[in-house]
């Protein structure tokens, strides 16, 4: 499983040859490990002369090494610099390479900013079953808290329903119990988020003991409660996993969303944005990128200075900058990430986003 560790490590990661990195969607549900090969071959054929060593490292690899258990994987290759690093992923993830100067950890960053760390907890009357939702995985918890606090199961609501009703000093008794159990489970949960690095919390359960376990858990812990939602104590591992899921996607959604907008907005204004593909070639060419904002699956032919490198949707005859003839270039899309990536901005694929399509599907925060 990736860590803060591992991303660490390839953020520091410095060589003086450039890192082959890999991105393969790897999904058993969707394809078999021959598709994916055959998908790998072709991606790495573009790098066998710039990079030929890695290319191979990866290709054996595959071949022998890797189990194809895992949804997506990440490898990462320098092989001049004997660096090799391969992480099997539990979430499916876009096919993409890139050879550059340090390794591209970028949809790692992003996949553990919105599927890491995540803590859930099912709260009820007696107590809390908790879990790590963590990369796609999910793993309850076992510790004492839950048997314990479940273990006191005293009178009152649906434990005794034919005395229900019935005395209110056993009525009250019961609620003290209640309020006990559920702040202990708080505690409990405290120590657990902080144990695991807990980034993002998610409880589940009626509305009145969600309440009552957010009112009780530390002002810290409350700050990161992002989700909540009804669900039976005895729920299983898939619906807890399927809803830790679906939350984290909505809150990428919402990410991407803000993204967007803000790029529009920024463009609308004149400044630090530009949309639709000529302008957007025009800042990546001067080196104003910050972040590229592209629609999933955007592709779109171009024109490329064969002296400059600079792309532009137009048809020129010649450059404007250094007047070298110009050529026709499949995907200038592709083009245009990866110089904004070696100019050290950044790259954000949006999944979906019908702002973005009418902004011409295609946009970007500048730096100046
Ligand atoms: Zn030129």
């Amino acid at each position: 499983m990736l860590t803060e560790q591992d991303l660490q490590e390839l953020i520091s990661y410095q060589s003086n040859y450039p890192v082959l990195s890999i991105f393969l969607n790897a999904d058993p549900s969707v394809g078999s490990a021959d598709v994916y090969k055959l998908r790998l071959r072709q991606m790495l054929k573009d790098y066998n002369q710039d990079a030929p060593e890695d290319t191979e490292a990866v290709e054996r690899f595959v071949e022998h090494e890797y189990d194809w258990s895992g949804r997506s994987l990440a490898i990462f290759s320098c092989a001049k610099d004997d660096f090799f690093r391969i992480f099997s992923l539990a979430l499916p993830m876009r096919d993409r390479i890139r050879l550059l100067n340090r390794p591209y950890v970028k949809p790692l960053v992003d996949l553990l900013n919105n599927y890491g760390n995540y803590g859930v907890v099912l709260v009820d009357k007696q107590g809390a079953r908790l879990f790590h939702f963590h990369l796609g995985q999910l793993q309850e918890q076992k510790g004492t808290m839950g048997e314990a606090v479940r273990h006191t199961k005293l009178g009152g609501g649906s434990q005794t329903p034919g005395r229900r009703g019935g005395a209110t000093g056993q009525t009250r008794y019961a609620e003290e119990v209640a309020a006990r159990n559920i702040k202990e489970a708080t505690r409990f949960a405290a120590s657990f988020f902080k144990q695991k690095n807990v980034r993002r919390v998610l409880i589940g359960g009626t509305e009145a003991n969600v309440a009552r376990f957010i009112n009780l858990l530390p002002k810290t812990w409350q700050s990161l409660v992002m989700g909540t939602f009804p669900m039976e104590m005895t729920a299983g591992y898939i619906q807890v996993l399927d809803k830790a899921i679906a939350v984290a996607q909505k809150a990428k959604r919402k990410n991407e969303t803000r993204l967007v907008n803000a790029v529009i907005t920024a463009a609308a204004k004149g400044r630090e944005g530009v949309i639709r593909l000529d302008d957007t070639l025009g800042a990546v060419h001067a080196g104003q990128v910050q972040k590229l904002v592209i629609c999933e699956g955007y592709r779109a032919a171009g024109y490329r200075c064969q002296g400059c490198g600079y792309l532009t949707a137009q048809a020129l005859e010649k450059c404007p900058f250094c007047s070298n003839p110009i050529e026709i270039i499949e995907d200038a899309i592709e083009m245009a990430v990866r110089k904004v990536l070696s100019d050290g901005g950044e790259v954000e694929v949006i999944h979906e986003s019908r702002e973005l399509e009418k902004a011409g599907r295609i946009g970007a925060l500048l730096r100046y």
